[in-house]
């Protein structure tokens, strides 16, 4: 295994918005970086056109829509010969206006599948890697969201219904058409999103049960602030793109730039201040220069270790590992 000066983080959905802007500040800190993406061309030429000096980046092909595509990306990682220091799950999906499902490979909800039981199959063969590591803490971050959590004003929105796994009726019946909702409920897409981040957050809590004692990983989720700009939200009508910014900007405060949001996740990468497992960080809902990030309370149900552990138990199962 390649033990080089420098630490080795791979960074999910590396190819724009936050997971590049974090892929770059990564490289300034000192690490080198796997960009894993699903388009091998323009994350080339994203990273070229933010100025990450090649010599600090490899691209790794890795579909998260497809449980195939991630174990050939872990075996491609692996065919590196670097050794794993940390985990960025960063890549998603957000389509809000999908009227029926879109499916994966695999036949699952496409947003769920990526945002979720993509990234739960490559945090659980990567934590062999991760153990391996001669860093002191070695680090998972996961990307979480102010909607996905009802302890915060985002996360009570009822457009189109707040986030709910219910009692995972949906994934106990294999999440395949004609299911589409982890509670089993009617298809509403813009609920999946805010399910799948929900996910995120009991999976990172679950997994600082399961694994941080007895190997010394971090693992932690943020909220980056609201990334307005960013490509997450395509798919949504061409007017809400064009206010959705300067509302935040404006009116609510909420607003980051893609630049800030990706240092945010750096820092929980590599700055000592972030080495406490199991915590979700926030810098609030307005920002202003300078303001001190801290640990942000979670909604009961992502405080449920009883739903974390069936969430676990039930992803286990849809993506083969059970
Ligand atoms: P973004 O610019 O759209 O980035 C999403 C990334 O995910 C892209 O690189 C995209 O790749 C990748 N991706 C999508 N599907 C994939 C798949 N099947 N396999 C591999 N990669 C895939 O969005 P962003 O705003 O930076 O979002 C990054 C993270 O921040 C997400 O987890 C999001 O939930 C979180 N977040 C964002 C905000 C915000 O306000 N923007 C707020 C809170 C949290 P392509 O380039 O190939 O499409």
């Amino acid at each position: 295994m390649e033990r080089d000066s420098k630490s080795t983080v791979i960074v999910t959905g590396a190819s724009s918005g936050v997971g590049l802007q974090a892929a770059k500040a990564l490289t300034k800190m000192g690490w080198h970086v796997i960009m894993a993406c699903r388009n091998l061309e323009k994350t080339q030429k994203a990273a070229r056109d933010v100025g990450i000096d090649p010599e600090n980046y490899t691209i790794i092909h890795l579909d998260l829509a497809s449980l195939d595509s991630v174990h050939k990306f872990v075996n491609d990682f692996r065919a590196t010969n670097k050794a794993l220091d940390a985990l960025v799950c960063n890549a998603a999906v957000y389509l809000p206006l999908l009227k029926e499902p879109q499916r994966s490979a695999d036949g699952y909800e496409l947003s769920v599948a990526t945002n979720h039981l993509g990234h739960f199959l490559l945090c659980n063969l990567l934590i062999e890697d991760l153990k391996k590591s001669e860093l002191k803490d070695p680090r998972v971050v996961i990307l979480g969201t102010v909607t996905a959590n009802r302890k915060e004003l985002g996360g009570k929105i009822p457009i189109p219904a707040p986030p709910d796994l219910g009692e995972l009726k949906g994934l106990e019946s294999g999440f395949k058409e004609p299911v589409a909702m982890i509670d089993g409920k009617k298809f509403k897409s813009g609920k999946a999103y805010k399910d799948s981040k929900l996910c995120n957050l009991l999976t990172m809590k679950e997994l600082h049960r399961r694994y941080h004692d007895s190997t010394g990983i971090i693992f932690s989720s943020l909220y980056p602030g609201c990334v307005a700009t960013t490509p997450l939200f395509r798919n949504h009508y061409p007017l809400f793109q064009k206010i959705f910014p300067l509302f935040q900007k404006h009116i609510t405060g909420g607003f980051v730039s893609e630049e800030l949001a990706g240092e945010r996740v750096a820092a929980l990468v590599s700055d000592p201040k972030y080495n406490k497992s199991g915590v979700y960080w926030s810098w609030g809902n307005r920002q202003k220069d300078g303001r001190a990030s801290f640990s942000q309370e979670t909604s009961s149900e992502a405080n449920d270790d009883r739903k974390a552990r069936r969430l676990w138990e039930l992803s286990e199962q849809l993506v083969g590992l059970a």
